[in-house]
């Protein structure tokens, strides 16, 4: 008997750690360890959707299309999402084929490259949240101002380079591949999609769709992945065991199983940072209460236990 279908969200440290430089081997050493997770979690019977983040191999990309300009154009932040997309894909093809073919498992991988649907009466579009690629001088970050008309924000006072772009980032609507994934999910592949958040598209008045500069959140948009393909089970691996009240005080106390109710209430006292822990309970909140079933914030060394009940945090309806 097959067991529950499980979208999993990876976070960076899955891909590239913060004090690594980033080489493609090094990039490719992280993910063979964490493609090892995700093999014992197959081997064990259950279905699984990867999703991933891609801070900073965009923020890599956005460097090199500046740094290049004189030779060859940059490309739109679309176009670095959906190069991104394919470049963790294929480690992640590479790494998980190994080792599930070592474990036994003869399903095929894939990686779906995604575009995600947002709309251009989005708050954010007003007002850009997300910082993106290089830090700037001021005077740097006013002439790109001018120049490439950026939008670009003082988002660390008091160091040499205090500026960065800012981009928006929309609430995703809509997986526009799903049918593609839940075709191959069908056909029982395993599939990796709608990385970095999706390629944020908007609806064109031709009914075409077009690339957007913006960052979708990889949690927001995991948990719209779930629901397409009506995920039994969400489980966003980061590089905490779990989710803690007053975290980082001498009172830290972990969350192993939380109501909605108590998730809300926590969100609203200010128990997660906004930019990190916040977003992922956030999603977690929202597939809890599409899908009445349960989601899960642990690291990955501890995925498998969690999800038989062991470890990490659990939200429940
Ligand atoms: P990812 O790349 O996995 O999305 P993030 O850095 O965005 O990683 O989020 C994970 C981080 O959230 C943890 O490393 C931790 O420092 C931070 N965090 C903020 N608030 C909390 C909290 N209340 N409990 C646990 N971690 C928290
Ligand atoms: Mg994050």
């Amino acid at each position: 008997m097959s067991k529950d279908l499980i979208v999993i969200a990876l976070g960076g440290n899955a891909i590239k750690q913060a004090d690594q430089w980033g080489t493609t081997e090094e990039q490719l050493r992280n993910v063979d360890v964490t493609a090892q997770q995700i093999a014992k979690i197959i081997a064990n019977g259950y279905r699984v959707v990867v999703t991933h983040g891609n801070g900073p191999q965009a923020g890599a990309l956005l460097i090199q299309q500046e740094e290049a300009e004189q030779f060859v154009p940059a490309q739109t932040l679309a176009a670095c999402g959906a190069m991104t997309q394919g470049q963790i894909g294929w480690a992640m093809q590479n790494r998980l084929s190994y080792h599930l073919k070592k474990a036994g498992v003869m399903s095929p991988v894939c990686t779906v490259v995604t575009q995600v649907q947002v709309s251009d009466d989005d708050p954010d579009f007003k007002d850009p949240s997300k910082p993106v690629g290089p830090f700037y001088t001021k005077d740097e970050a006013k002439q790109l101002e001018t120049e490439k008309k950026y939008i670009v924000k003082e988002v660390k006072p008091n160091t040499d380079k205090p500026w960065r772009r800012v981009v928006p980032s929309p609430e995703p609507i809509d997986i526009i591949e799903k049918d593609s994934i839940n075709a191959l999910l069908s056909s029982g592949a395993i599939v990796i999609a709608s990385g970095g958040g999706g390629i944020p598209v908007r609806q064109m008045p031709d009914d075409g769709l077009e690339g957007v500069d913006a960052v979708i959140d990889k949690d927001r948009a995991g948990f719209k992945l779930a629901q397409a393909v009506k995920a039994d089970k969400f489980i966003i691996l980061t590089d905490v065991e779990n989710a803690y009240i007053r975290y980082n005080t001498p009172e830290q106390k972990a969350l192993k199983e939380i109501s909605i109710a108590e998730a809300e209430k926590y969100l609203e006292d200010g128990e997660f940072l906004k930019g990190s822990m916040g977003p992922k309970i956030e999603a977690a909140v929202r597939f809890v209460k599409w899908s009445k079933k349960e989601a899960i914030i642990t690291s990955l060394h501890k995925a498998l236990d969690a999800l038989e009940g062991k470890n990490g945090t659990h939200i429940i309806p």
